[in-house]
């Protein structure tokens, strides 16, 4: 039985036209590695070209740098690095600071393009924490009240009072993939605005926030982009907002003229209007060698693989691991799914410490969820069914209380 879905998933493995991405990436064959959804992992050239950084561009260079070594202009230019894997077009995706501090900016400034009398901002009741932390500071800094809504109802809640929306595409939790289209419509047609958080699509899945006329987007780069820990975020401007995206942190970096020191302030054109204070040069230019992995690869290809990584990890899942030990909660539904499989365990934090001390790398969401995240560049599918084997394994030696 066994036999042959390892026979499967050699065979795939085979006949996968992105397989050969893994020896890009820094990996040991004692791993499977799935918790890129947390923490990307590292390109193999990124160290040579960090050495490059540090000790030419700023050990001998240093200040001439900022310039020579197109340092000042890295904000924009690995946005538009980042933009054909969204689905943008160049001048509308700025780099820099977190996804905690880009989700500020972005709802505030979406309350500043609506009229004063929708008084009401709509967040994703499942939320990953720290959005909804923020929008509602947000919400009491611009007179606003927070209404939490489950994606799925979105459409339905949005009205008259809606300054906007803040969804996550994909659920950090379960790999719940939200209607990014359908909801953002609906908002529109409200006449909101749709702010969408893309930690856990973007680098998985197509996004498409031209074509779905997004308003406002915010992702992080040390996930499916692996830009590397703490890597810097990015925020997204459509284009018929820039000119009056009315940045709540406006500082020198966003400026005009920022060199001329001068006493006010005057936004500069475009999505550096997202810009804050002096980048952190060294992440940022991780994470644009990083990006260097993505030349040549479609996104459509990369969601094609992930989709069929998944079905194929649950395949191997149903197939090894006794009825009734573990739950799926990742959608069936392709249309409904990201890039990752969530199961829910009894005593998830054993099995969990268990699973890593033998080499499959998973996380944690406590209290009860084993979360495996499958990134198509460098996750194969004899690593998916290894996986699911060492997961059977652990929980058929955990005695049968598990599911108790
Ligand atoms: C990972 C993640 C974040 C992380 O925010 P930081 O500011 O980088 O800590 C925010 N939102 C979502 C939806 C995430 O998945």
């Amino acid at each position: 039985m066994s036999e042959s879905l390892r026979e499967t998933a050699l065979l795939r493995d085979g006949d996968d036209p992105l397989a050969k991405l893994r020896e890009k990436f820094a990996l040991d064959d004692a791993t499977v590695y799935l918790d890129g959804n947390s923490l990307g992992a590292l390109p193999a050239h990124v160290p040579d070209r960090m050495a490059d950084v540090i000790t030419r561009e700023w050990g001998q260079l240093r200040i001439r740098s900022w310039d020579e070594s197109g340092w000042w202009t890295a904000p924009e230019r690995i946005g538009d690095r980042i933009a054909p894997l969204v689905g943008a077009a160049a001048g509308r995706i700025v780099v820099g600071d977190s996804t905690s501090v880009n989700v500020f900016k972005a709802v505030v400034a979406a309350t500043r393009l609506s009229a004063d009398d929708r008084d009401e901002i709509l967040v994703d009741a499942t939320t990953f924490p720290t959005d909804g932390y923020i929008a509602e500071s947000a919400a009491r800094m611009t007179g606003r009240r927070i209404v939490a809504v489950d994606p799925a109802a979105m459409a339905e809640a949005a009205g008259p009072r809606t300054a906007a929306a803040l969804v996550n595409h994909v659920d950090y939790r379960t790999g719940r993939l939200h209607d990014l289209p359908g909801i953002t419509a609906a908002l529109h047609a409200a006449g909101a605005l749709a702010v969408w958080d893309l930690c856990h699509s973007a680098g998985a899945l197509p996004v498409g926030l031209d074509e779905h006329s997004v308003d406002l987007a915010v992702g992080c780069t040390y996930k499916y982009l692996n830009g590397g820990p703490g890597s810097p975020a990015y925020l997204y401007v459509a284009e018929r907002h820039q000119a009056a995206f009315d940045s709540p942190l406006p500082g020198w970096n966003s400026h005009a003229d920022p060199f001329g020191m001068t006493p006010g302030y005057a936004a500069a054109e475009g999505a550096l209007r997202g810009r804050v204070g002096t980048p952190d040069i060294l992440s940022m230019l991780a994470l644009e060698s990083a990006l260097d992995v993505w030349d040549g690869v479609g996104i459509e290809d990369v969601r094609a693989k992930s989709l069929a990584l998944t079905d194929f990890f649950l395949e191997c899942v149903r197939e090894y691991v006794p009825a009734g030990r573990v739950e799926s909660l990742t959608p069936e539904a392709h249309g409904e799914r990201g890039s990752q499989v969530a199961l829910r365990c009894a005593d998830a934090p054993a099995v969990m410490a268990e699973l890593i001390r033998r080499g499959v790398v998973g996380d944690l969401r406590r209290p009860d969820v084993l979360r495996f995240g499958f990134t198509p560049l460098y996750v194969g599918f004899a690593d998916a069914e290894r996986a699911a084997r060492i997961l059977a394994e652990v929980l058929a030696e955990a005695g049968s209380d598990l599911d108790g």
